[in-house]
């Protein structure tokens, strides 16, 4: 629109609006929205306000706002957490920024609580809420390589997808392995995977974020360097919506092979001489390589993989748990796609609790306490105790500096999960679960990844962010002051 034009646009609505003529904006046009009509009677000094409102024309286009009685309300509330399923009053299916600033535009009017969806795979349904607004980023997922091979991603892009879209270009994102995951919430939060320890972690790729806050402004990283900084780690579902992430990528590598090691009906004594081992080993292993040790019930699958030809170096470590377990097997593919798809895991919502089960530093932050762990978890059917290697350039200082991810000195994070097919078997998981954690937590506050939430967590403020968490909460203040955006281990404003 010329300047010309624009002026007389904007006369023609200041004549209308003078003369009292009331406005309709189809924001809402699900079929008997009680949100949907917005009529405004301004008042006069109201006009410039309202004026740049009524340029911002809101239609399906933009954003979709579904009632619990809208027939495609009940897929859209699905998570893929099966115990956690909260109902929102609305789910506001969002197409891009318009339309997430109208949903928050009707939150606000609504005073409903925010809640914000990328992939819906958070352990403890925090991209969901009872009786609030759900914005859900679902469709926006558009990816664009960039000539300087950085990607412009939507946040509703699935892990699967990206490697789709980008490994056929020759590029890959480091990342977490299952595809289903959403790159909005593993990248705001961490976001750790077999390349982690060589380019360190997702966020640690983040170049800029574009965002809608809790008042409803667009808010850029390049003119906000705090946004940036907060949303390597701390923004998950904290201070405003993120809508459009920017990511350097990394070459796809050549390779990748896999050491399978398995030892099967182990006893405690077992058990822990085969933990302590992995423990004083695999964060000596090379930064291309990720390690996990997982235990459940008696049987023990140790994974050890490379994405370069590591195979000298990891001599030691293959020799040694060659002996200690009973069987091991080898893999290497070219093909990276297929190699990566082997990690995908499970599309279909399931029933389960996983959490963080604490950072660690060495086997002397986990040798007083770890019998009862292990004792539990060999007796108990479902319950998986597991370990992964950070470590490697997680803990370059550049990354530390430029990012709320506050526990880059820990090499070691382990994770307690626990699996069920029907709710009637939940209470019983959910006990020996707890009893798990509370042996750990008996010993004090240890770290914990924010990816990985527990409800339960006591001190969750200074577990997930450490000494990070004031300078979070500064950032809340700036760009959700009235603590609309929030879910129930969001960045408080209150002092702790
Ligand atoms: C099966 C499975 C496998 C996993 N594997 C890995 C792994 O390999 N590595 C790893 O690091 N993690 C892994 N995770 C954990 C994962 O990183 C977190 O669950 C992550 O938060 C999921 O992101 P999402 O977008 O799918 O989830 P959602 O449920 O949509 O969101 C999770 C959180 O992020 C917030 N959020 C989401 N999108 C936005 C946004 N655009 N703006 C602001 N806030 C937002 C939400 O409010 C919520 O608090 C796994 C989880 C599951 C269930």
């Amino acid at each position: 629109m010329s300047q010309k034009q624009d002026n007389k646009r904007r006369n023609f609505i200041r004549l209308m609006l003078v003369g009292g003529a009331s406005l309709y904006f189809p924001s809402c046009l699900s079929e008997g929205d009680e949100h949907a009509p917005i009529k405004q009677q301004p008042k006069p000094q109201d006009i410039d306000t309202v004026i740049k409102e009524i340029e911002i024309i809101i239609t399906e286009q933009d954003v979709i706002f579904l009632k619990q009685t809208d027939p495609a309300y009940t897929q859209r509330a699905i998570r893929f957490n099966l115990r956690v399923q909260p109902q929102p009053k609305i789910i506001a299916l969002c197409k891009n920024e318009k339309g997430i600033q109208e949903a928050i535009r009707v939150a606000r009017n609504e005073n409903l609580a925010v809640s914000i969806k990328s992939g819906g795979y958070s352990f403890e349904g925090f991209s969901s809420n009872n009786g609030g607004l759900c914005i859900d980023l679902s469709l926006m997922n558009v990816m664009e390589l960039e000539p300087d091979n950085s990607l412009r991603i939507g946040p509703g892009a699935k892990l699967g997808e990206i490697n789709n879209y980008l490994l056929p270009k020759n590029r890959i994102l480091p990342a977490g392995s299952c595809s289903g995951v959403g790159i909005g919430g593993l990248a705001l939060g961490g976001g750790y995977g077999f390349l982690a320890r060589k380019y360190g972690l997702t966020c640690d790729s983040l170049m800029e974020v574009k965002m809608v806050d809790g008042q409803g402004k667009i808010v850029t990283s390049n003119d906000h360097d705090e946004i940036l900084w907060a949303c390597r780690g701390g923004g998950n579902g904290n201070f405003g919506v993120i809508y459009e992430m920017k990511f350097y990528t990394q070459p796809k590598p050549k390779q990748f092979t896999s050491y399978r090691f398995k030892a099967y009906k182990l006893d405690k004594e077992r058990a822990r001489k085969l933990m302590q081992a992995w423990f004083e080993n695999a964060p000596n292993i090379p930064n291309a390589c990720f390690s996990a040790f997982v235990l459940n019930g008696k049987t023990l699958t140790l994974l050890l993989t490379d994405f370069e030809n590591n195979k000298t170096a990891l001599q030691t470590f293959i020799t040694l748990f060659k002996y200690l377990t009973d069987k091991y097997s080898e893999n290497t593919k070219t093909d990276i796609a297929k190699a990566l798809k082997t990690y995908y895991g499970r599309q279909e919502p399931l029933y389960f609790k996983n959490a963080s089960a604490g950072l660690y530093k060495s086997w002397a932050d986990v040798d007083m306490l770890i019998d009862g762990v292990i004792e539990k978890t060999l007796n108990a059917r479902g319950i998986i105790f597991q370990l992964n290697t950070l470590g490697g350039n997680i803990n370059d200082p550049n990354f530390e500096s430029q990012s709320a991810y506050p526990h880059r000195a820990y090499p070691i994070f382990s994770e307690l999960q626990a699996y069920y097919d029907k709710p009637s078997q939940e209470a019983e998981k959910l006990k020996v679960f707890a009893e798990i954690q509370n042996l750990f937590h008996a010993q004090g506050t240890f770290p914990q990844y924010r990816n990985y939430p527990d409800i339960d967590f006591p001190h969750w403020e200074t577990a997930y962010y450490g000494n990070n968490y004031s300078r979070l909460q500064k950032i809340k203040k700036e760009f959700d002051p009235e603590n609309i955006i929030r879910h129930p281990q969001s960045v408080q404003l209150d002092v702790i």
